[in-house]
């Protein structure tokens, strides 16, 4: 299914089965995870995207072809594809942080074609093999929706045991923030405005489930019995939400960037910040090391990925709109 211009619906077109080049994989698409960035990709609002492109950034699939030069994947294996495409020569790349590789050669389903399709052909390092028991569908929800929530948490948040998590907004990232966080001994207060995700979040094991509203540092704290928490994610990214969640965090306390409004900024009192020695960081997607850790909280059942929906191909448009309208909870897949 191909964006061919932003703001269009994606249309389907026929395409011939790629045939990998010297160190590239071909797989047979088995799932890909639909994810709101897809929304913004399709509306020209993310900058550096490009058309005509073939959307779909969370694939999992059997692969069916490998070119000359291949080692890490087979003909037959199940895998999930890491969707930045790196140098991995560039000092980021060298230390574990391609997510923000100098020279990054794309992002998949955003300038480099996807997942919502048949076939997908990458470079083979981009592909991982799935961990024994992981199915295509959870498998192909790891290299985003909960790939994105371990780096949040423990690469970029450094949560340690016994802290206490709030996560704003638990759709289709957030939903796995929370279990990510209780699998890694966090306390979690889930907040949002749906009732049906807070009922998610808290059947998933959040310890609180907070409606956003008013007077939403006083419910916090007492729901936290005085103190706010160690560690925000914050996948909602509207000014007002991050500007209500610096107030909410204790002193030392470390707020991560997931969500975003494109366009957006916020305020920081530069005195609270130095005074409380808060920290805001942004956390962006995943590494493929990251996907091996969650590939392992998932193998033991210490995190469920949550599926809720399931897309042919060609509906992907439609997927699009109940995505929009916010009717999806946890993730929908698209299913070739
Ligand atoms: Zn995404
Ligand atoms: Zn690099």
């Amino acid at each position: 299914m191909v964006l061919r211009e932003y703001g269009s619906p994606l249309a389907l077109e026929e395409r011939p089965v790629p045939e990998p080049g010297p160190g590239e994989a071909v797989i047979r698409v088995r799932a890909c995870g639909l994810c709101g960035t897809d929304l913004k990709i399709a509306a020209g609002k993310l900058p550096g995207t490009r058309v005509p492109v073939t959307m779909g950034h969370e694939p999992a699939g059997e692969v069916v072809a490998v070119g000359s030069g291949v080692r890490n994947v087979t003909v037959g294996d199940h895998v999930l594809a890491h969707f930045y495409v790196t140098c991995g020569l560039c000092e980021y790349c060298r230390t574990d942080r391609e997510s923000i590789c100098r020279n990054l050669l794309g992002r998949v389903g955003f300038e480099i074609d996807g997942g919502y399709a048949d076939y997908l052909r990458l470079p083979a390092t981009s592909f991982l093999r799935l961990a024994p028991g992981i199915g295509f569908e959870e498998g192909a929800i790891l290299g985003d929706a909960v790939g994105t929530a371990f780096h949040a948490l423990y690469r970029r948040g450094h949560l340690r045991p016994g802290e206490t998590v709030l996560v704003m907004g638990v759709g289709g990232v957030g939903l796995h923030v929370v279990q990510v966080a209780r699998a890694l001994g966090a306390r979690t207060v889930a907040v949002d405005l749906s009732p049906a995700k807070l009922e998610l979040a808290c059947a998933h094991g959040a310890d609180h489930a907070l409606r956003y509203g008013g007077h939403y540092v006083e419910q916090v704290r007492d729901a936290l019995g005085g103190e706010g928490p160690h560690l925000i994610v914050e996948t909602v990214g509207r000014p007002e939400t991050v500007e209500a969640n610096l107030r909410v965090l204790r002193p030392g306390g470390r707020l991560v960037i997931v969500g975003y409004l494109p366009g957006s900024t916020f305020r920081v009192d530069p005195l609270a910040a130095l005074l409380d020695e808060v920290s805001v960081v942004g956390s962006r997607a995943c590494t493929k090391d990251d996907l091996g850790s969650v590939m392992s909280l998932v193998s033991r059942g210490a995190v469920k990925p949550v599926i809720t929906r399931r897309f042919p191909l060609e509906q992907v448009n439609e997927a699009f709109s109940e995505l929009a309208a916010d009717r999806i909870l946890g993730r929908a897949v698209v299913v070739p």
